[in-house]
């Protein structure tokens, strides 16, 4: 552990390098000269040492990111800086009088934090609860504190950014917290499938195993990129039969329920419902205040920075997802520290003009596109708009209404629920369904197929 402090130390120095190439000369001395400790090193966050409040307060707000990004380039794994005052670290000294930064424990819990693959950042006390994720929440906490017995496995879905991995990642860290020996395993679908197929080619099946078999909690996220890779879905049955049979714990993430997933075989996500399904929504506007809130404080340490009207704000501007609510606060909190303005809806205007304007912008020309869409196809099939809209389920509609589904996804990706927004507000299984047999008909139907490029030529699209 001692020599980890010290790798640390010699790795801040080069950052600290850059750092100085990079900034004024004033402002790395003012701030950067005099920080040459580590103080401690623990679950991939490296502590440094710093003067005062002030100076930590300026490295949060302005320069943490930058100094995040520049370690990537000397680690191979995940680690952050953390700042720590001088008297922050003594109180903590003291408080453990016995303390000593080279505690075995320390160095288990490191190694089977890297081994686990899991970001010990999301924790749940981090997530914050509302009507959008309640249920989400509360199973995973009943699951992280039996794991195997109440819900297995527990699936969870939900549009991008809405929580889901953090969420899914915080019963593999709880569960290490309690019982270090534990052995968790976080995996990206994705991975799973790239290591399959490294070790399959390699025929090396006894180390897959080893790496994939031998866990008590496997949490795989995003399994919708298990679609039409067939081995590795095999391969996953295999796993899943036996860590189930075991009892072993099980979470998986998707962008939808197990019932839709395409292009994965039945066997595999019938089971999925074998356990709990839960989904995440979207946060009304309570909650994403409330989020704000905790992410200020997490990133601040200080609870009246930024005026309730300006959070209020920026939460009612962004309602789409969390990530893209946190992006938003990131770039205020830039903003105003970086040139010392102070927090008013006027310069919170300002900090996120760009990301405003774009998403305005968007809306209206996607919704201006997608009317005429609505209206090519009623024109193509002599019916009229309003019919093929609404939820009449005559044939004569119901396939014109098919096609402008396909149509929409295919020329501007939008999610399915906003796409059944356009159409008296169909649910999402309904447009997906619709866009999915459009597309299986393209192929087997010369017709369809005639149609579907007539309209795309007329939509301008060719
Ligand atoms: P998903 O996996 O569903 O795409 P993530 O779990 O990656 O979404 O979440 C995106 C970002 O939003 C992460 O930084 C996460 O910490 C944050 N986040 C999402 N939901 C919440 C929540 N309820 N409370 C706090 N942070 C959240
Ligand atoms: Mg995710």
């Amino acid at each position: 552990m001692q020599e980890h402090v010290h790798e640390h130390v010699n790795i801040w120095q080069e950052v600290k390098g850059q750092l100085e190439m990079q900034l004024e000369d004033n402002t790395y001395e003012e701030i950067f000269n005099s920080v040459d400790s580590v103080f401690k090193v623990k679950n991939n966050f490296i502590y440094l040492l710093v003067e005062n409040d002030f100076i930590k307060r300026r490295i949060e707000l302005l320069y943490l990111q930058r100094m995040n990004r520049l370690l990537e380039n000397y680690v191979d794994e995940r680690y952050e800086y953390r700042i720590i005052t001088k008297k922050q670290a003594e109180e903590e000294l003291n408080k453990a009088k016995s303390y000593d930064i080279r505690t075995p424990e320390d160095v288990e819990q490191k190694e089977m934090y890297v081994r686990s693959n899991l970001n010990p950042s999301y924790t749940f006390s981090n997530f914050v609860v509302g009507n959008s994720n309640r249920l989400a929440y509360t199973s995973s906490i009943k699951v992280a504190d039996q794991p195997g017995i109440v819900a297995n496995p527990l699936y969870i879905f939900g549009d991008v950014g809405l929580g889901k991995t953090h969420l899914m990642q915080c019963v593999g860290n709880y569960i290490l917290e309690g019982d270090i020996n534990k052995r968790v395993l976080y995996v990206k679908a994705d991975q799973f499938v790239e290591d399959y197929v490294r070790y399959s080619s390699k025929k090396k099946y006894n180390e897959f195993n080893a790496m994939y078999r031998n866990v008590d909690v496997l949490l795989v996220d995003d399994i919708q990129f298990l679609a039409k890779k067939e081995k590795s879905q095999e391969e996953f049955f295999k796993l899943f039969e036996q860590l189930h049979n075991e009892q072993k714990q099980i979470v998986i993430t998707s962008d939808r329920k197990a019932s839709d997933l395409r292009d994965i075989m039945s066997r595999l996500t019938s089971r999925f419902s074998w356990g709990v399904t839960v989904d995440i929504n979207r946060p009304d506007l309570d909650h994403r205040i409330k989020i704000l809130e905790k992410k200020l404080m997490a990133e601040t340490s200080e609870t009246n920075l930024m005026p309730t009207k300006v959070i209020e704000y920026i939460a009612s501007v962004f309602d789409n997802n969390v990530r893209e609510l946190e992006g938003a606060l990131k770039r205020v909190l830039f903003y105003c520290t970086a040139f010392d303005y102070d927090f008013t809806i006027k310069n919170a205007e300002i900090a996120l003009e760009n990301l405003i304007k774009p998403k305005r912008h968007n809306q209206d020309f996607v919704r201006d596109k997608v009317r005429n869409v609505l209206s090519v196809v009623s024109d193509y099939y002599n019916i009229s708009t309003s019919d093929l809209v609404s939820k009449k389920r005559a044939r004569q509609y119901l396939y014109p209404r098919q096609i402008s589904m396909y149509l929409i996804k295919e020329m501007f990706d939008l999610p399915y629920k906003r796409i059944g927004s356009y159409f008296s507000n169909r649910d999402h299984s309904t447009v997906m369904h619709s866009v999915e047999k459009i597309g299986n008909d393209l192929q087997l139907d010369k017709d369809v197929h005639v149609d579907v490029e007539k309209l795309k030529h007329k939509c301008g699209e060719k």
